[in-house]
């Protein structure tokens, strides 16, 4: 056991900390440094079997791209989702986003590090940027706060560089209404201490924590290709089908 076990181990016996997705006294449950028992993190369903080429939506023809992706072109490569959003996902993104619990960061982080390790670890990381309402509710940018977690714990580089301007909620909206409310919202983030020329020529994944209708990542990857990254994969947490 690490420095950072024991320690929070000790926390746990003093302050019982309870897992956000379930309740139960973490003590003996907890897996690692955010508030999450191991019983909630095994509830979690994989997303497996076969899937659209482009988008990763799961198949049910032989085809290799959904009907969708035969009909229209992407900005981005390729998108593949982690995991599907059940209710148990939904009750650990609900619990970052909506009651603001910032530690569990670190618990997404991890699994989109597995990730983009696995896919060769061979390019930068750009957040989606989050709608500015939901930031300014919460105080953090959920998808910031998880890429920062990659780049200074497991030293991934990332480039935080889109920013998005306000626009109605996306939650009701279909992928054309999602397309023309977040037309010209999103845009490169300049500044000293983002270091936009990374992204020129270089692989790019963007990252995100749930696709619903791909119409955010789809303009992200627009801007980016406008900006000259090259290659640009995206990388979710979860898929919303
Ligand atoms: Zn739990
Ligand atoms: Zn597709």
């Amino acid at each position: 056991m690490n420095t950072i076990s024991c320690l929070l181990r000790t926390l746990d016996l003093i302050v019982p900390e309870r897992c956000v997705g379930c309740g139960t006294l973490l003590c003996d449950a907890r897996i690692g440094p955010a508030p999450v028992c191991a019983d909630c993190v095994g509830r979690l369903k994989p997303l497996v079997g076969s899937r659209c080429v482009r988008c990763g939506v799961p198949l049910i023809s032989e085809e290799e791209r959904c009907l969708a992706c035969r009909e229209r072109e992407h900005a981005y490569g390729t998108h593949r989702s982690i995991y599907g959003y059940d209710a148990a996902m939904a009750a650990l993104i609900g619990a970052y986003k909506s009651r603001g619990i910032k530690t569990l960061g670190v618990f997404f982080a991890e699994i989109l590090r597995r990730e983009w390790e696995r896919s060769g670890s061979s390019s930068v990381v750009v957040p989606v940027p989050g709608n500015p309402a939901g930031v300014r509710r919460r105080g953090w940018d959920h998808c910031s706060v998880i890429a920062e977690v990659m780049a200074r714990r497991y030293r991934v580089p990332v480039r935080d560089c889109l920013k998005r301007s306000p626009g109605r909620r996306q939650k009701e909206l279909g992928y054309a209404e999602r397309q023309r409310n977040l037309s010209g919202k999103i845009a490169i983030r300049e500044g000293r201490r983002v270091r936009v020329d990374d992204i020129v020529g270089a692989p790019v994944t963007l990252i995100d924590d749930v696709y619903t209708t791909g119409a955010t990542v789809e303009e992200c990857a627009h801007v980016l290709r406008g900006r000259g990254a090259g290659t640009i994969d995206v990388l979710t947490i979860a898929m919303d089908l």
